[in-house]
């Protein structure tokens, strides 16, 4: 009998396609997966005991901001906690490299701590991350509004000049030749909202070249969402590259239901177009603080103010009335700030979950001092509340939309399946108890019934608690796009 390094017994298999569970010993040596076979037929010089369990690949959250927390922070308990093995970063045009300047500026300091962390380009970058030793492995997308600072200082009003366009476009082309994955925009930011969809179907040109992927958190989310939809399908099919749109979602009261009208379009445009879209699963978004998304939402609960200690946590209106003043006024003197909004339907998020284009995204925010419960809980609410208790979708599929189909849809060479061959990122979890416990209250708190986690062979979660695995690495466009041609 071959020896393995490990072997998860007595598990039923979720193996991430979406195949209906069936009882398997997985076996895996080194960093990888070495066999799948019938139970009992395995031995290895560590097992796992996986009775009443399942075994699933470890999942991807394809939407994050977690480029530098995975620096400062290698163990990456928010995630390692949910089960989650790959964290793909730098969403929303926010990257932590190449970054040219010597200043962190508020835009760039919402995923950046440490200026230590920011690197003039991406293979110095992704080299801080392998030396860093994270428990989980993160890809990286390059951020438009990123590459905006570098090409245009703070002069971001305007659609960029010709000769800016080609500093943006060759400094992506250098970042996807150094392993970074694709390019990410956020047109409703402000450093990057003046861009035309020129401009950004311009720079992302090299995507086409090397095969990488275009995110995109579009323009508008609420009245004008179906022209940002076009929008992004046109810069994506300009530039030859596959599309995710991110965390989707039909934002503000009187868009309520429009996911009727956005879905279909979805559908239409992915007979054409390699196109998908990440969602988490909460009717409350998180981000910066801004008045002109208060009108739109039910509810604004403050996550940090740099100006005034003591808001995080709280509610905007109760801040407003103590204040004296307007929640306008009072989102004036918070600045700068980020805040959590309820803005979404229950049934708009459910029927964006369980369309065929959709895969799960956390877009949890690492650093804020009170967080959207999203970066402790996305996985395993998706798992518990949705699949298991609302019966949203079967278990196995809710596996396939945070393993496989995210793997293909962001070219993570074997990754999200349990196969033979394929690296041992594995989630064991007990499918009768897994559920989140991070609410908007008491946001940071690990979820119940994950197991054990595996990144690459190392135990990276166990018991509540890190364990102490740091297989992690930076994953490279180029050593992924070799090992699917071999
Ligand atoms: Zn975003």
């Amino acid at each position: 009998m071959a020896a393995y390094d490990v072997v998860i017994r007595h598990g039923q298999v979720a193996d991430g396609t979406g195949k209906k569970l069936f009882a398997a010993d997985v076996a895996l040596k080194g960093d990888r997966i070495a066999a799948v076979e019938a139970p009992g037929t395995l031995k290895g010089d560590n097992e796992i005991d996986a009775t009443g369990k399942v075994v699933a690949p470890g999942f991807i959250d394809v939407h994050t901001h977690d480029d530098t927390a995975l620096i400062d922070n290698p163990t990456m308990a928010m995630k390692a906690s949910q089960g989650v093995t790959t964290v793909v970063c730098g969403n929303c045009g926010v990257s932590a490299s190449p970054y040219l300047r010597s200043d962190i500026g508020h835009f760039l300091s919402l995923i950046v701590k440490k200026q230590a962390n920011v690197s003039k380009n991406f293979a110095e970058f992704a080299g801080k991350v392998d030396a860093a030793r994270p428990a989980i492995n993160g890809a990286f997308l390059i951020g438009h509004g990123t590459l905006r600072m570098n090409a245009m200082g703070d002069d971001l009003g305007r659609t960029a000049a010709p000769a800016e366009i080609a500093v943006m476009r060759d400094l992506l082309d250098q970042s996807l030749g150094q392993g970074a994955i694709g390019m990410s925009s956020g047109l409703f930011y402000a450093v990057a909202n003046a861009a035309s969809t020129d401009e950004v179907a311009e720079v992302a040109k090299p995507l086409g070249t090397w095969g990488g992927v275009y995110t995109a958190h579009m323009r508008d989310e609420g009245d004008d969402i179906l022209k940002s939809m076009d929008e992004t399908f046109e810069i994506g099919r300009r530039a030859g590259a596959s599309i995710i749109v991110s965390h989707h979602k039909c934002s503000g009261r009187s868009n309520f239901g429009r996911m009727k009208e956005t879905l279909p379009k979805f559908s239409e445009a992915m007979k054409s177009q390699e196109i998908a879209f990440d969602v988490y699963p909460y009717v409350a978004g998180s981000t910066i603080l801004r008045s002109d998304m208060l009108g739109r939402a039910d509810k604004v609960l403050i996550t940090w103010s740099d100006k005034v200690p003591g808001m995080s946590g709280r509610d905007l209106k109760e801040i407003a009335q103590e204040m004296g003043c307007s929640m306008r006024e009072a989102a004036d003197r918070l600045q700068p700030a980020g805040a959590i909004y309820f803005m979404m339907d229950e049934k708009d998020v459910q029927s964006a979950m369980s369309h065929p284009g959709a895969m799960i995204g956390s877009d949890g925010i690492p650093f804020d001092t009170h967080p959207h419960p999203r970066l402790w809980g996305t996985f395993p609410r998706v798992l518990g509340h949705y699949s298991r208790d609302l019966k949203l979708f079967p278990l196995e599929d809710a596996v396939r939309r945070m393993t496989s189909y995210s793997a293909r849809r962001f070219s993570l060479t074997k990754r999200g399946e349990v196969k033979p061959g394929f690296y041992a990122d594995i989630c064991v979890f007990d499918p009768a108890t897994v559920i989140d416990t991070a609410t908007f209250d008491k946001p940071i708190s690990p979820a119940r019934g994950i197991d054990t986690v595996l990144c690459n062979g190392q135990i990276a979660w166990r018991d509540g608690k890190p364990g102490g695995g740091r297989a992690g690495r930076a994953l490279r466009l180029h050593d992924m796009q070799a090992e699917a041609k071999a």
